[in-house]
């Protein structure tokens, strides 16, 4: 609890502009697999025809997690049970990602499409503390701060 608690006042040093992503190196580095996790959230026909392509093998260049996540752009996200409200911030979140082709996005974007996404539906708590504390405090979906761009 100590870690995460430092992590969060590092976050809180007036970093508004700070922007987070599925970090994908992150995957690498705790031995996760970023594809079982992309494929799960698949629709049926894309979950399918992935398999098939892993087995093949594949011939393209694009890196296998960049494919899954402009599957998800193109497909899935489009499909009904994807975008659904009653998923975790960090599962809505995380889905919010893929669907914007994993495109870093600030806490208060983040917040803006949480919100769109739940709707009227939901009675939790979702504001740019609450999002911070969740990410810092994640070690599932390696959502995690991505570098700056003007860097
Ligand atoms: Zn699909």
């Amino acid at each position: 609890m100590e870690q995460i608690g430092e992590m969060v006042s590092q976050y809180q040093d007036g970093q508004t502009g700070q922007r987070y992503f599925v970090d994908l190196e992150w995957y690498k580095n705790n031995n996760r697999s970023f594809e079982v996790l992309v494929q799960n959230r698949m629709c049926p026909d894309s979950f399918n025809g992935w398999n098939i392509g892993a087995s093949s093998g594949t011939s393209s260049t694009t890196p296998r997690s960049a494919a899954a996540i402009d599957e998800i752009e193109r497909c899935c996200s489009k499909k009904p049970g994807f975008i659904i409200p009653n998923l975790t911030v960090m599962e809505i979140l995380f889905r919010t990602l893929l669907t914007s082709g994993n495109q870093p996005l600030t806490l208060g974007e983040i917040e803006a499409r949480i919100r769109e996404w739940v709707g009227g539906w939901d009675g939790r708590v979702i504001n740019e503390d609450v999002l911070k504390r969740l990410i810092a405090a994640d070690d599932f979906y390696g959502i995690g701060p991505a570098p700056d761009a003007d860097e």
